[in-house]
């Protein structure tokens, strides 16, 4: 049996993509280099940014047999031809590969500096792919700056970084920049499938799944971890194997996790909790993981990927959805302060982290009894449903005054169908909506004429005044989120109950209603 560090370069280099074509989920980068072959128009130095593992320094292999292809050059490169098969190989004569960690010094960059002033010995470029280029020192980026600002027809720079941030500007502005996206969760998978039928073996879609989920859009992470899996376990290959191997805990022990954190299930929040540390996850792991996760429910219930921009499976983020609907806005925020405060306890009684962590994540169940849910802009359909009542009732003494209910719709505006007052027990003369409404104006202009221009509805239920509007935009939507305005509404000397805004919805059959929600609470565009 091999080790997985041998193992790993065997995959790595066996399923390295060796032409354009098989790289994937790059293509705006093929589109680029295609036009300006295409146009003579080749420029001298590239950085080729992204994340560890998407394919910038084998794309960089790629851009060099193009260029140096016998018989190119070309974005298809004929991968028969002495420098292609050289280049392939990392043995060509002038293709030169610099790891910039190593070799950061300013006597490396000088000797690159004369060194590409001599001709190629065979190609038609001289090419120097420097991987990791933002570790070279500041002199040595000063020594390569000469060399930029001159190149020799013949040269070419291929920079490969992680953190474009820490190359300097002045060589920044000198090169043209290729991003690397991370690839799909979907093009992970099947290129680990394609592997694996490569290589006869059977794996689970589920594991191969989570491990396209676990790499988070890097593929050669992903097919490290196959690599591993495969070499290290014997017989069929389970998700345990894959978490007890990676330490890196399956998404669905997220999604778990926060749906029992939903549901107010003590029981099952302490198994997973168990569960994650049993499997070798430390409680800063879980710290980390699980803020990740929430974001991500965030993310791809507002956004459609997570929150590296990753687009999860199509399952997947049908679950997702259903968890951020069910769990809301307010609750995954209010949860994700928890988890953050979290942190800096464990790191002040590290021996409790574990009490710690349970007990934080029982009180995270337990949020709508600490937070007010009435949202002021999702129109109850991000929060839970169950979670609103209580809060709101208990505002409320049983003495207050039961205020008649009353329709208000906007003479202009809304046909007056969308209200339904819930009875109530006793019919005592009060103001009604309108006149509450003149109230307001008095005390808060501004804030009632809004309400006035977009208003459907009115809704006096047992606990609150709802106020249901069209959709607002610009400054008044500013006005309608701004907090100050919204506690005023709770606390009005005229009103016997908290109002309550909510913006009416437009009935669009295929809109997945969270992400609606989300989408306006953020004042966003679908695409
Ligand atoms: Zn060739």
């Amino acid at each position: 049996m091999t080790s997985p560090a041998q193992s790993y370069r065997v995959f790595a280099r066996k399923y390295r993509p060796r032409s354009f074509a098989e790289v994937i989920g790059q293509d705006h980068i093929v589109r680029a280099l295609s036009a300006a072959i295409a146009k003579e128009r080749v420029g001298q130095a590239y950085i080729l940014v992204g994340p560890r593992g998407v394919g910038k320094t084998t794309t960089a292999r790629i851009i060099a047999k193009s260029m140096n292809c016998a018989n190119g050059p070309s974005v298809e490169p004929c991968l028969e031809c002495a420098p292609c098969v050289d280049i392939e190989h990392g043995s060509d004569i002038d293709v030169i590969e610099i790891d910039g960690a190593s070799n950061n010094g300013v006597d490396d960059v000088r000797g690159i500096r004369d060194a590409v002033q001599t001709h190629p010995i065979r190609n038609r470029r001289k090419i120097y792919i420097i991987d990791e280029v933002q570790r070279l020192s500041g002199q040595a980026f000063d020594a390569l700056l000469k060399t930029l600002e001159e190149p020799p027809a013949h040269a070419m720079f291929l920079f490969a970084t992680t953190d474009p941030h820490k190359i300097p500007d002045t060589i920044v502005s000198r090169c043209q920049i290729f991003e690397f996206r991370r690839i799909r969760e979907v093009d992970v998978q099947a290129k680990l499938q394609f592997v694996c039928d490569q290589e006869g073996v059977t794996v689970p879609s589920e594991v191969l799944a989570a491990i396209a989920r676990g790499c988070r859009g890097g593929m050669r992470d992903a097919e490290s971890m196959l690599d591993q899996l495969l070499s290290t376990a014997d017989g069929a290959l389970s998700l345990d194997d894959l978490e007890s191997l990676s330490g890196l805990a399956r998404p669905e022990r997220w999604l778990r996790l926060f749906e029992a954190v939903a549901n107010d299930d003590a029981k099952v929040i302490l198994l997973e909790i168990a569960g994650f540390l049993e499997v070798g996850g430390t409680e800063r792991d879980f710290v980390e993981q699980s803020v990740d996760a929430l974001r991500d429910l965030l993310h791809v219930a507002l956004l459609g990927e997570d929150s590296l921009g990753v687009e999860p499976s199509p399952e997947r983020k049908q679950q997702m959805v259903e968890l951020a609907r069910t769990l809301g806005r307010d609750r995954m925020e209010g949860i994700m302060g928890m988890i953050f405060s979290l942190e800096s306890r464990i790191q002040r009684s590290p021996l409790g982290a574990r009490a710690l962590l349970e007990y934080t994540m029982l009180r995270a169940a337990r949020i709508n009894q600490f937070f007010d849910l009435a949202n002021l802009l999702n129109n109850g359909e991000v929060t839970s449903a169950p979670a609103a009542a209580p809060a709101a009732r208990k505002a409320i003494t049983p003495a207050a005054p039961v205020v008649t209910p009353v329709v208000a719709p906007a003479p202009t505006v809304a046909p007056a169908a969308e209200v339904k007052p819930e009875p109530v027990v006793e019919q005592t003369p009060a103001l009604n909506f309108n006149q509450m409404l003149e109230q307001l104006g008095k005390v808060r202009p501004t804030l009632a004429s809004i309400i006035k221009n977009y208003l459907v509805s009115s809704d006096i239920t047992a606990s609150e005044v709802v106020v249901t509007l069209r959709q607002a935009h610009g400054a008044d939507l500013s006005v309608l989120e701004d907090p100050v305005e919204q506690h005023a509404l709770r606390e009005l000397s005229f009103s016997p109950l908290p109002w309550r805004l909510a913006f009416k919805v437009p009935p669009k059959v295929t809109v997945n209603p969270t992400v609606e929600s989300l989408v306006q609470e953020f004042d966003g565009q679908h695409e």
